[in-house]
């Protein structure tokens, strides 16, 4: 398991290079890259049954060859198919080859996501198979993976089906009593099965064996780490300084009830003879950074230092120039350092040496903060925002840094508490459950493609009156050029469309760190009105000036993902609008996003997608992506979760050391994967 990739036949460093790309590097890994949805091969339909948004086959008589033309950026293959009167429009980029592979006079089958536009029913990309091709197919379930550029499908099921064929069993490592009281499938079956399902209910056996076993693991990690740090004494005790209330002071607006309470409580925590693990729950917007500030200010306040991590650099930046204001404005002098991968070399070194030095008292970074480099003087407080996006791991590794400092953790995920208590088991919790009382709830709207050009007029209207504007398009996974493609092209038919002295811009993930920085802090600084972004901007950006958001294409989002993203406005004193524009009319779709529409409390949109998710939706679009949990996810395995929680607490009061000859197994595997971290579970 541990061999690398290039062991497997048929995979060298060429492949194994893409392969790097999507974080797999040995065999145990590329076992666990599980499909992220299946293919399953129907009946073909005819024209009159398509459904937009679906994946579906027809099958198609072809009448000439197909016809090319080309426009700046690719060359469009095109076939029209007809069927008693209906007709359909299948197109194909950058594949003029097909002309001459598609024979006229011959029936295929086509296959693909069928999309209405501009009236017509179009099919993107379509695969193309002979009716005994096809034969040959249907019914069965085909493994979707997630891709890179130059890294296709095929690639990634076959090097999975060469490691299965190479695979000795696995000796099975849960306990006999917890298979059968879960009723868990085998481990050996569920790995194969999860890559290539026979039928759907061996389908959803496998997957609820191998989120289990993910939820276990993580389980039993958490609790021996809980019982590392409950007998950890508090060796950086810190006393209520002045400074904080200096702070509280010149801020320009009261803290909420909550926010006192929260920081009433971190305040207890920082005295006590233990040390700090705490957990601080706010939906966005709900004042998690002043808390935060208040916590490193009291810190350095007592000579320690105080760091805080984000997980984008646009963030970390952003969170250092807000402290930075906020501690000039309350005239408190404390040295605050940024430390982000993009810094040069100078800079970063720099950085090292205020840190080394003690002089920088808070210290703000990505997780470049972690490198071995940086050695703090007295680190006393770690602070990470958003921390779902972090494995556990990487705030282990920070902690062992200093001397066991205070640990502050902060998340927007909407979670029930009751699961909140079982994810975070090693850290207290406390709750932001009230707004800032300026804000005006924010307005929403969910509307058609039609509605764009009548939005585009709204959102001139707001830049005249000095408000900002975030564009979100949606990422195209299955073509990360295409993904590209889309913001760069929508800003520029945008420009065409709006009045020319509005300035607009456009940010993505494949952009380096400092023009994304650059274009960042000008958004920030009102010198740019539009933001065209993907979902880079979706974490913990503050512009509260910015007060309409349009989402393009709202339906290829997750709704947590959706209201995550929807923080952005509604951040100031003025009335915010959220425009979610459904590139489809479908029913379903248009049930969900209704749910967006009709709320903007987080913890009930996450609880009302789940009710409206099948067993079908299991595979799919990820609700959360809550600690990078491989397969699980918590809203939707909630039951699944609760489960292994029980049963991590049962088998620990049993043996705690898991000495016991038939926990052997299960103890190797668990130290692998506290060695691996909680991020890349290896298998
Ligand atoms: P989040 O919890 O999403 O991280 P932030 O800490 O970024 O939220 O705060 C969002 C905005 O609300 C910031 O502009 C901040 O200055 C402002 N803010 C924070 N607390 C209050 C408050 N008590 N009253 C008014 N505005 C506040
Ligand atoms: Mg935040």
């Amino acid at each position: 398991m541990d061999s690398p990739i290039t062991d497997i036949k048929g995979i060298g460093e060429k492949t194994a290079m893409l392969f790097h790309r999507v974080g797999v590097y040995t065999v145990g890994e590329l076992l666990s890259y599980y499909p992220r949805a299946y293919d399953v091969y129907e009946e073909p339909v005819t024209f009159a049954n398509l459904k937009a948004e679906q994946v579906q086959a027809v099958t198609g008589f072809l009448r000439k060859a197909p016809s090319v033309s080309k426009t700046k950026r690719y060359a469009v293959t095109t076939v029209v198919l007809e069927e008693f009167g209906e007709y359909l429009h299948l197109t194909w980029f950058n594949m003029p080859f097909l002309k001459n592979a598609l024979s006229p006079g011959s029936t295929y089958i086509f296959r693909g996501r069928v999309q209405r536009k501009k009236g017509r029913l179009v099919m993107e990309q379509p695969e193309y198979f002979t009716p005994e091709a096809y034969e040959e197919k249907l019914h069965t379930m085909q493994p979707v993976y997630g891709l890179t550029a130059g890294l296709s499908n095929k690639t990634v099921s076959k090097a999975v089906k060469k490691a299965l064929e190479g695979m000795h069993l696995n000796p099975e490592y849960l306990p006999e009593e917890i298979r059968m009281e879960q009723e868990l499938a085998e481990y050996n079956f569920a790995l194969r099965t999860i890559h290539f399902p026979v039928k759907w209910e061996d389908l959803l056996l496998a997957r609820k064996r191998l989120v289990f076993d993910e939820f276990f693991l993580f389980l039993l990690a958490l609790r021996q780490m809980k019982e590392a740090a409950e007998v950890l004494k508090n060796e950086c005790p810190m006393k209520p300084v002045l400074e904080t209330d200096m702070l509280i002071r010149s801020l320009p607006y009261a803290l909420t009830g909550a926010q006192k309470k929260v920081w009433a409580e971190i305040q207890g925590d920082l005295a006590k003879d233990r040390v700090m693990s705490r957990l601080i729950q706010g939906d966005v917007g709900s004042g998690k950074t002043v808390v935060a500030l208040l916590a490193l200010v009291c810190a350095a306040g007592n000579g320690y230092q105080g760091a805080m991590m984000a997980p984008t650099e646009v963030l970390a930046r952003q969170h250092a120039q807000s402290i930075e204001q906020m501690l000039s404005q309350a005239g408190i002098f404390v040295r605050t350092v940024v430390l982000t991968g993009s810094m040069t070399a100078k800079e970063k070194r720099s950085a090292y040496e205020a840190i080394e030095s003690g002089q920088a008292g808070i210290v703000v970074g990505t997780h470049a903060l972690i490198q071995e480099k940086v050695h703090f003087r007295r680190l006393g407080l770690v602070v990470t925002d958003e921390q779902h996006r972090f494995g556990v791991r990487q705030r282990e590794t920070l902690a062992e840094k200093g001397t066991f400092p205070h640990v502050l953790v902060m998340s927007a995920t909407p979670i029930p508490r009751t699961l909140a208590i079982i994810l975070y088991g090693d850290l207290d919790i406390s709750v932001l459950d009230e707004l800032p009382a300026n804000r005006l709830p924010i307005k929403n709207c969910v509307v058609d493609e039609s509605y764009r050009a009548t939005a585009y007029r709204f959102m001139e209207k707001e830049i005249a009156a000095g408000r900002q504007v975030y564009v979100i398009c949606a990422m195209v996974e299955e073509n990360p050029e295409l993904e590209l493609e889309n913001v760069v092209d929508y800003t520029e038919k945008l420009k065409g469309a709006m009045k020319p002295s509005i300035t607009i811009e456009y940010l993505h993930g494949k952009m380096k760190a400092q023009e994304k920085n650059e274009i960042m802090e000008r958004f920030a600084a009102g010198e740019i009105q539009v933001l065209v972004s993907t979902t880079v901007v979706e974490v913990g950006v503050n512009v509260p000036n910015a007060t309409v958001m349009m989402v393009e294409n709202a339906e290829r989002f997750g709704l947590a993902q959706l209201h995550q993203l929807r923080g952005r406005v509604g951040r100031g004193k003025h009335q915010s609008y959220c425009i979610f524009v459904s590139g489809n009319d479908n029913p379903d779709t248009k049930k969900r996003l209704e749910i967006l529409n009709k709320s903007n409390d987080g913890f009930y949109i996450a609880s009302e997608d789940l009710k409206l998710r099948g067993p079908g939706d299991l595979f799919g679009i990820r609700q959360s992506g809550l600690l990078e949990f491989k397969i699980g996810d918590v809203f939707t395995d909630a039951a699944v979760l609760k489960a292994a929680s029980e049963e991590a607490a049962k088998l620990l009061k049993q043996d705690a050391s898991l000495l016991k000859e038939e926990h052997r197994e299960l103890k190797k595997r668990l130290l692998a994967y506290r060695m691996a971290g909680a991020k890349a579970v290896s298998l």
